[in-house]
């Protein structure tokens, strides 16, 4: 059996992928998909990062799909006078937004978000700085939040704040996200997240800002909020995918509550026929060791179970050091979570009713696949959707996405069990398309003489969504000329 890692690898571009070495040995270990967090740093970063990874990626003949995550309305203290203040377990603490945004105390600190004293009422929980702080709301006196320190500790400058339960209302789309999606525009960002979205109209928002920007990127979903785990299926259905973003997410659910509900998410986004990332910690002690935690592994091996399309790697590879060890890691997990039958073995969709005619071939596809001894399915394709319906089965047949797209094979790069391979048809005649696209897949050694593969494709050349036939060969046993 073959041995290609089916689920994807999203890495953090950050500081510690600077060193283009470093990079270089990233690319090389396996990462699919690069995230530039513009939470942190400016444009110009961003964009030198970008190419970057996409000079390397050339020079190594990879596919190399850039997401940009949009900062979103994180709520955050303003700053202390002294960068950072102790508090202390019992004492009273005001967020008051008529403060001056650098001049907070032990006693008080401004906020960056100024209608939070509207959004909040005695007795909430609210978390800063990821959890490590606790605060009581003990009542809040016109503008000002008056707390008591439930959790105290060391709080310093610009620490976002969650309220457990979820709720707060700031918009999805900031104007500094406005501005950004213009950028993600520019720079040729293949998906765009978006952070903290509490509905399917805040997706939408966001994609009707992107098209007017003349942009056309994947939209992802980052899963952050209370209200958007209740709100998931408008959420998947809005969206070109999901992030489980166990960050935010853990501090508004509750750390416990997260396991179910990523199991839930990842469940509905297969169902939708959307891809999902897990994100965050997932390694996270490999920031500073080269080995992870076996929690760490198990974590990452329960994803992958769950059905996950791809895991991520924050500050592991963005500020950690040793990036290259990170998607090592994970690449060494990934493969053998996959080994295990339940992630090979499909009893999905026995009930469903298909909508689509390539919907329809690429489940066939799929149940020939898993019955039969197939090498390798070549889905030609204009714009992956024949490869993510594929995706969404379990199997442990890789999928080749054959597309002339760019865009198309970056975007495949998410997708799990789905290789993107460069391949035009369009001027091809079509009595020898079936020949090429085996020979592309023979001379690059994936198959060989004798191997059995299912080619996908549609009677009209070069359409999006018209995949209509799927067709068994026998690599090296094809005629001379296909009549279709
Ligand atoms: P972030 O999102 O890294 O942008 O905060 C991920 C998360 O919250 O888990
Ligand atoms: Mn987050």
């Amino acid at each position: 059996m073959n041995t290609l890692r089916r689920t994807k690898i999203v890495v953090t571009l950050g500081p510690s992928l600077d060193n283009r070495d470093m990079l270089r040995r990233v690319i090389k270990a396996g990462a699919d998909v690069f995230r530039a967090n513009f939470s942190h740093g400016t444009v110009e970063t961003h964009e030198q990062r970008i190419s970057a990874v996409r000079d390397i990626a050339a020079e190594l003949d990879k596919t190399a799909a850039i997401l940009v995550d949009l900062q979103g309305p994180k709520i955050r203290v303003a700053r202390f006078k002294n960068k950072k203040v102790t508090l202390n377990e019992g004492q009273t603490f005001i967020l008051d937004p008529t403060l001056g945004d650098d001049d907070g105390t032990e006693a008080s600190v401004s906020l960056d978000y100024k209608n939070l004293p509207h959004d909040v009422s005695a007795g909430d929980t609210l978390l800063l700085d990821d959890g490590r702080i606790v605060f009581n709301v003990e009542r809040i006196d016109t503008h000002r939040i008056i707390c008591k320190v439930m959790v105290g500790g060391e709080l310093s400058n610009n620490k976002g704040i969650n309220r457990l339960g979820g709720g707060l209302s700031a918009e999805a789309l900031t104007d500094k996200d406005k501005a950004d999606i213009k950028h993600a525009v520019r720079l040729e960002a293949d998906y765009l997240a978006i952070s903290f979205p509490r509905n399917a109209s805040d997706v939408l928002e966001a994609r009707s800002l992107l098209h007017a920007a003349g942009g056309n990127a994947g939209i992802i979903a980052k899963i952050e909020r209370a209200e958007a785990v209740l709100n998931i299926e408008e959420i998947i259905k809005a969206a070109d995918g999901i992030m489980v973003a166990r960050g935010d997410l853990g501090v508004e659910l509750g750390d416990a509550e997260i396991p179910g509900a990523q199991k839930h998410m990842i469940r509905m986004a297969r169902m939708l026929n959307k891809p999902v990332i897990t994100a965050t910690q997932m390694l996270e002690t490999m920031t500073y060791n080269a080995i992870p935690t076996r929690a760490e592994v198990s974590d990452v091996a329960n994803a992958v179970l769950d059905g996950t399309d791809a895991v991520m790697l924050s500050q592991e590879t963005a500020v950690g050091k040793y990036p290259d060890k990170a998607v090592a890691a994970m690449d060494r997990i990934c493969l053998s979570a996959e080994k295990n039958a339940i992630r090979r073995i499909s009893g999905h969709r026995n009930e469903v009713h298909f909508k689509y005619v390539d919907e329809a071939i690429a489940m066939a596809t799929m149940y020939t696949a898993n019955h039969l001894d197939i090498k390798a399915i070549i889905a030609l394709t204009e714009s992956g959707t024949t490869p993510l319906w594929m995706s969404r089965i379990r199997s442990g047949i890789p999928i080749y996405g054959l597309s002339r797209h760019g865009t198309t094979q970056r975007r495949m790069a998410l997708y799990c069990g789905v290789y993107p391979i460069p391949f035009d048809v369009t001027d091809l005649d079509r009595r020898i398309i079936n020949h090429s696209a085996v020979n592309e897949l023979q001379k690059r050694g994936i198959i060989n003489n004798g191997d059995l593969v299912i080619i996908t494709k549609g009677d009209l050349i070069g359409i999006h969504g018209r995949t209509n036939a799927m067709k068994i060969v026998t690599v090296g046993n094809l005629p001379d000329i296909n009549i279709t």
